[in-house]
């Protein structure tokens, strides 16, 4: 189903469906299945925090924008952590501290 949503995403262009807000709630319950085997964690809550703001930004059409500089986030980071709100640049910024955490 992933693959295939790639697929149809590099013929249509960056497209915000019902599938892709599927596909991520998919991953999201699989990442959320195995955090939830290793630890029991403040991670699980913000995960789900972080993968139900991804899809209201779907609902928004604004999935796949930088929340900080608005730039698109690269699609290959986003197929890896399709909750994701920052692009690389400013993910870097804020592990670096130089990048502030915007509230979920
Ligand atoms: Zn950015």
């Amino acid at each position: 189903m992933l693959r295939r949503n790639v697929s149809r995403t590099e013929m249509d262009g960056r497209q915000s469906d019902e599938d892709s807000a599927q596909d991520i709630a998919d991953k999201a319950a699989s990442s959320y299945n195995k955090e939830f085997l290793f630890h029991q964690s403040n991670s699980d809550r913000q995960l789900l925090q972080m993968v139900e703001s991804a899809l209201g930004r779907i609902r928004e059409g604004n999935f796949g924008q930088c929340i900080s500089c608005g730039q698109e986030i690269n699609p290959k980071r986003l197929e890896a952590v399709p909750w994701t709100r920052y692009c690389i640049e400013c993910q870097e910024k804020m592990e670096q501290g130089q990048l502030e955490h915007a509230p979920i």
